[in-house]
């Protein structure tokens, strides 16, 4: 089995909540990038996630093509292949969905796994995130609901983000901070909703001061402890079967301690995307700076097609890559815990 299948990826987010640690999800946008994960991975005998934005999607369609689901399908069709030589599990999924995105992203991959069903073949992703976080609560919840019921039949797991995130202007008061914190009673109404639907099951990104490319650092601080709160209220509201699985999106840089903290508070996902860019970009730049002469032809010279061969900078970026996934396992206290035997 290549890719995780539902059982196994049910079962590996209920292994990470119950042992306190977290599956890399890392963003890829080409072969090489997925196939630094899936490395780094297996180097490191954990499972994990390869997951793919809307640009990253779009990108690896092709700049001719611009197409994100068709991408999107096409990495995930190289991971199905490719996968089952690693000693892991990986389940794949897609990143960020807004509610003007889902029919040209979500929807056209969702339907792709349905044909294969029908087809006798495993689903094309895992999982699918939405992101209403944009949208009032309640808007966000009707349009989850809807996914999550469809998401069911099909064994997809849904990724849901709730709380409204500030935006760009009221970021900069610090009096508009609050909105940068998921409260207890919007996860409490998230549960409502959502748990209402038998045999769905979905990952929650709550937001604790944790804003991707909007801030800078410094700006907000990290609450992990919000997340025990959410935690608690929905334990005490609904038992505690109904304690959520939590995504930790914009970790980049995070300080260990604050990673740890919200590990032990139900964090089974952490996307890590700017500090793998920055892996594979620093690799390729020592490369350029090393071999100035080889990758370019100076002063009527012809340059040393070794250097210069593409397969010789990104092999050394997908090693830094892996390594740097390795540093992430680790980090997310992950090392080992693979389910493949
Ligand atoms: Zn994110």
């Amino acid at each position: 089995m290549p890719v995780a299948d539902f059982a196994i990826y049910c079962e590996m987010l209920e292994r990470a909540r119950r042992g306190k640690f977290a599956y890399a999800a890392v963003n890829v946008t080409s072969l090489t990038t997925a196939n630094a994960v899936l490395k780094g991975l297996a180097d490191s005998g954990s499972d994990g996630i390869i997951q793919v934005s809307t640009g990253g999607a779009a990108f690896a369609s092709g700049a001719g093509v611009k197409d994100m689901a068709l991408g999107a399908m096409s990495i995930a069709e190289h991971v199905h292949r490719v996968a089952d030589r690693y000693p892991i599990y990986v389940a794949l999924h897609t990143d960020h969905c807004q509610a003007d995105k889902l029919d040209t992203f979500v929807i056209p991959l969702v339907e792709q796994t349905e044909r294969r069903r029908t087809a006798g073949k495993p689903n094309l992703f895992s999982s699918h995130m939405f992101d209403g976080s944009a949208l009032p609560l309640e808007a966000n919840l009707d349009i989850a609901v809807k996914l999550l019921e469809r998401f069911r039949k099909d064994d997809l797991i849904l990724e849901i983000e709730a709380g409204v995130v500030g935006g760009e202007e009221d970021g900069v008061k610090a009096s508009a901070a609050a909105k940068l914190y998921t409260t207890p009673e919007d996860t409490l109404e998230v549960a409502r909703r959502l748990n209402a639907i038998e045999g769905g099951r979905y990952l929650l990104a709550a937001t604790f001061g944790n804003v991707h490319g909007v801030y800078k650092p410094g700006h907000v601080k990290l609450k992990p402890s919000i997340l025990k709160d959410c935690q608690d209220a929905v334990a005490r509201t609904f038992g505690d079967r109904a304690r959520f699985n939590l995504v930790f999106h914009g970790g980049s840089g995070s300080d260990i301690r604050d990673i740890h903290e919200a590990l032990d508070y139900g964090v089974v996902k952490m996307n890590v995307d700017t500090d793998m860019q920055y892996a594979f970009t620093r690799a390729v730049a020592n490369h350029f700076f090393k071999n100035y002469d080889g990758v370019l032809r100076v002063d009527g010279e012809m340059g040393n097609k070794k250097a210069y061969d593409p397969r010789s900078y990104l092999g050394l970026a997908e090693a830094a890559m892996a390594e740097r996934v390795k540093q992430a396992v680790n980090e997310l206290r992950a090392v080992g815990t693979t389910m493949m035997k």
